[in-house]
């Protein structure tokens, strides 16, 4: 393979840009489809067709030539992505979008694989309703079973009178309720797979989230204890390939878990690149992006280890501020004294609030420094932003 290879991404966001940077550097070409046409952050990266999921001439322009496609927006139409695979390989699979798009196929698919969930159940009526919050008691959280996501479509249920505004808001489509996890920290694991089986999984990351949204990622999680830390590195890993084995799943998927007194329990899954794997742009030696190109076109996986750790020393970190709702200044965001290095990514997207436009990247050989200056700069990112 040395010709320009041309990769279709569904959805034109910020993932589709940055999938681009990866890409471009290994002589790919990029394609995307997106409603947003060419006011998407990917258009800096490549050709954006315009057009509705399901147009059939846009899917035609879309589809035209192209040696792979992907996606970067997990609530396209699987019979959309069906369609395109009769005519180009399409990575990850169809089976694996639909497994990751309704939350109640997902908790079945962790349950059968022996991968710990929150008590769960699924709720369509009124009565399901009232018969859930009697089963899993309160807090508990109901979510809508598709097209949720950064929080929004759920809502959580402290006391029996919040069960009325929740099903009001809620209770057209839909639905599942959660038990509330008590944790101690949510960490994800982003895991590729390559056409070829390679399979390779980036260090745990401990994720912040603020109103549902993700605010700050950071590797090594704090996990208390060495050994502590190595044993749920080890069950995440095992969960994670358990998930690509039963999926035949080929690309990035992210894994998200909330770490508790008894180990971990699996929050939801994203079949794509996922903005908890953001710090891998530049804390790791390769990128989920890049892996992710790599692993649909089967070529050989990048190591995933932290780039700050190079030179055999252990005390390495990385981490990542989103910017939400509003961007701070460049000066502002990268200035820094001391061995921390900064990069600044940002979407070509106008504020609006709870609006992701940018992030910014946190690496260096001391893990106690980065975690120090993330902080300073989730603070900057709540001044300009949404605090
Ligand atoms: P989700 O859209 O499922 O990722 O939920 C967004 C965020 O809400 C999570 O990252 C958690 O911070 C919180 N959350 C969701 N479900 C639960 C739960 N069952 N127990 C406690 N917190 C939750």
């Amino acid at each position: 393979m040395t010709g320009p290879l041309r990769v279709g991404v569904l959805g034109g966001g910020q993932l589709g840009r940055m999938l681009g940077l990866a890409g471009i550097p290994l002589g790919l070409r990029f394609r995307f489809l997106d409603p947003g046409g060419d006011g998407s952050p990917a258009a800096a990266v490549g050709e954006v067709v315009e057009g509705a999921w399901d147009d059939p001439a846009a899917l035609e322009r879309f589809g035209a030539g192209l040696d792979v496609v992907t996606w970067e927006f997990e609530n396209v139409s699987a019979e959309v992505v069906r369609g395109l695979a009769e005519r180009v390989p399409v990575h990850p699979s169809p089976e694996a979008l639909e497994a990751a798009q309704d939350r109640w196929v997902e908790k079945q698919t962790f349950q059968r694989l022996g991968i710990p969930i929150a008590p769960s159940r699924p709720v369509s009526s009124r009565e399901e309703l009232d018969a859930a919050v009697a089963a899993l008691g309160l807090p508990a959280v109901l979510k809508t079973r598709r097209f949720g996501y950064d929080g929004k479509g759920q809502a959580l249920l402290r006391e029996a009178s919040d069960v009325e505004a929740a099903w009001a808001r809620l209770g057209e489509t839909p639905l599942v309720l959660e038990g509330f996890v008590t944790f101690r920290r949510e960490l994800s694991l982003v895991v590729a797979r390559s056409t070829t089986g390679e399979t390779r999984a980036w260090p745990l990351t401990e994720n912040v989230h603020r109103r549902g949204i993700l605010r700050t990622s950071f590797v090594p999680a704090g996990i208390e204890g060495a050994g502590r830390a190595a044993a749920l590195q080890e069950e995440a890993e095992r969960h994670g390939r358990a998930l690509l084995d039963a999926l035949g799943y080929v690309g990035v998927l992210a894994v998200e878990f909330f770490e508790t007194g008894d180990g971990l329990v699996a929050n939801e899954m994203a079949p794509r690149v996922h903005n908890s794997g953001h710090w891998t742009q530049d804390g790791a030696f390769t990128s989920q992006f890049e892996n992710h190109l790599r692993a649909i076109l089967g070529l050989p996986l990048g190591p995933t280890g932290l780039r700050g750790s190079a030179g055999g020393g252990a005390g390495g970190g990385a981490g990542m501020v989103n910017f939400i709702g509003g961007i701070p200044e460049r000066s502002a965001a990268l200035g820094a004294e001391g061995p921390v290095v900064r990069a600044l990514h940002l979407y070509d997207k106008s504020p609006r609030p709870g609006r992701k436009v940018g992030h910014l990247n946190l690496w260096g050989p001391d893990a106690d420094a980065v975690r120090g200056a993330l902080e300073e700069l989730a603070g900057l990112a709540d001044r300009t932003g949404e605090g």
